[in-house]
């Protein structure tokens, strides 16, 4: 089952970290809201195996992917 991670875009609740991983079926539909506070959320590359991780970069540009990389304490930087 693929996972997919999301990121709060505006505020997070408490209890929550910036961005999450959850397991979705590929039929269940994109999360909107965070399933813990609510706020709203976006989803981030999935991370299945065999996915874009493993795809060049400049295959990545064509797809019009952003690669993303995690840096210490949950920051994303544009690779
Ligand atoms: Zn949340």
């Amino acid at each position: 089952m693929p996972i997919y991670e999301y990121k709060h875009t505006s505020k997070r609740g408490d209890t929550c970290e910036d961005s999450f991983e959850t397991f979705q079926k590929m039929s269940d539909k994109t999360l909107t809201k965070c399933p813990v506070c609510g706020n709203p959320v976006e989803k981030l590359l999935s991370r299945t195996s065999g996915g874009v991780d493993k795809l060049a970069p400049s295959r990545l540009k064509e797809l019009g992917f952003t690669k993303l990389v995690r840096r210490d304490k949950g920051v994303y930087e544009k690779e």
